[in-house]
């Protein structure tokens, strides 16, 4: 059996690792940090997962927490009126076909690697550079690195064609929360799209002491959104989320009254340039690494697929590494393995990327008409799940009135009223 090395234990390295101990395949795993660090330390990311990918983690019997977590069960957009301060100019929701999840990645990883440990996988807390891949690729027929947004990413070269972007596009703020007021007649991602400002989302989800709310807030760069910078304590933080909610977004603010932040550990702010890697590495010896998910391809998480396709990728590349059997894992087998899923990955960076600028007339259209039409609010919703399907209405003027004309004749005129319980 073909010994795996596998760099970082997030969502991507975790769950193949775990997969290739499912069949049987000697897997060591290297991170640099402890489960009692992660469960201990700052929430990383809001990893809101939807059916196709929360599949994929039951596939392998890892959904440890879907009786417990939340279930997100749509998704619902508002855009403030811009004239009229406190007025929305249209709002929706729509049902999900199946509900999204988020396990806060404190409570996940940790446990996740204890049943690695637990199924007979090594586990090695080490900070990995060049010299450390260079000895797991000595003792280990395939190494891959799936060290998320970590230093060592830095040594795969950027993919100019694919990175549409050379800046952050968003500051990014998370503010994990209890007390607020749920949505009603279904739980849901609330987004909120305020030209020029950025955009709010919030949306339930399980966090290391109970159920939770996560506030998602991305700032265009340089307005008043991009406000964390000299934010440095929790309660700064929960004081400013608040303050966001209460000037734009008073319908949300109307859900804010009693909030508490989960603990102390839970926000965070940052920024990072999205981008597409080369996938394979060439280290000094000449020996190759395979990079995988957020290593390789990281999206600002305005549209929440990150977790998703690290998901994606890991089902992607078990399935490679299965059917490649006892043969060499040569550079070729590393890029076509990479290519099936960018394959599917591209669509998630077109339909992201898109979401970072101005939007074009015909998706102000789009949207605005969700909100009279359910079936088309219903497409929006259940694109999450998988972008390809906003392929290729939401890209092309014509397409898109097309689509907007078809959804209209469709059955359900009206979307959901929005409003919270
Ligand atoms: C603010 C924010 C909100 C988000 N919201 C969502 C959302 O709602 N839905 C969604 O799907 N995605 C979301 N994401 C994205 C999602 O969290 C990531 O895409 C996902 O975690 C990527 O998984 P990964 O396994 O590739 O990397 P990671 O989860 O980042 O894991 C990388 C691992 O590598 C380890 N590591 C790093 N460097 C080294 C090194 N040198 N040596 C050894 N180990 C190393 C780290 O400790 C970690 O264990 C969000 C991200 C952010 C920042």
């Amino acid at each position: 059996m073909p010994r795996i090395a596998i760099v970082g234990a997030g969502q991507a390295g975790l769950q193949l690792a775990l997969g290739l101990l499912a069949q049987g395949y000697p897997v060591t795993l290297t991170t640099n940090r402890t489960g009692e660090q992660i469960r201990s330390g700052k929430v990383m990311s809001s990893q809101c997962m939807f059916n196709t990918s929360l599949q994929t983690e039951r596939d392998l019997g890892l959904n440890f927490w879907e009786q417990q977590c939340p279930a997100v069960e749509g998704i619902g957009l508002t855009v403030p009126h811009p004239e009229l301060p406190g007025e929305q100019l249209f709002s929706w929701s729509a049902r999900l076909d199946r509900y999204a999840q988020s396990v806060d990645q404190r409570l996940k990883m940790p446990v996740w690697m204890d049943e690695f440990v637990k199924r007979g996988g090594e586990l090695v807390i080490a900070d990995v550079g060049i010299a450390e891949l260079e000895s797991l690729t000595q003792s280990h027929d395939l190494v891959l690195l799936a060290a998320g947004k970590g230093e060592v990413v830095n040594q795969f070269a950027k993919d100019t064609e694919r990175s549409q972007f050379s800046q952050p596009q968003r500051a990014l703020a998370l503010t994990y929360v209890q007390g607020m007021r749920p949505m009603s007649p279904f739980s849901r991602v609330a987004f909120n799209l305020i030209p020029g400002v950025g955009e709010y989302f919030v949306f339930p989800a399980l966090t290391t002491n109970g159920p939770c709310e996560i506030m998602v807030f991305e700032g265009v760069p340089s307005g008043p959104m991009d406000c964390w910078q000299d934010i440095k304590t929790p309660e700064a933080h929960l004081a400013k989320s608040l303050e966001l909610v209460r000037q734009y977004l008073p319908w949300e603010a109307e859900r804010c009254q009693h909030l508490t932040l989960t603990d102390d550990q839970g926000f965070l702010s940052g920024r990072f340039t999205p981008m597409v890697r080369q996938p394979v590495l060439t280290l000094p010896s000449g020996r190759q690494v395979l990079g995988m998910a957020d290593a390789l391809v990281v999206n600002d998480p305005i549209t929440g697929q990150g977790s998703n396709n690290a998901a994606k990728c890991s089902k992607v590349y078990l399935q490679a590494i299965l059917e490649h059997g006892d043969q060499a894992f040569g550079q070729d087998w590393m890029e076509q393995t990479f290519e099936q899923y960018w394959d599917y990955a591209r669509h998630v960076v077109a339909w992201t990327n898109s979401m970072l600028l101005p939007p074009p007339q015909h998706l102000l259209e789009l949207l605005g008409a969700a909100s009279q039409s359910l079936p088309l609010a219903s497409a929006i919703s259940n694109g999450f799940d998988d972008p390809r399907q906003f392929s290729p209405w939401w890209f092309d003027a014509q397409q898109c009135q097309a689509f907007i004309q078809e959804k209209r004749h469709a059955r359900g005129l009206s979307a959901q009223p929005d409003h919270a319980a």
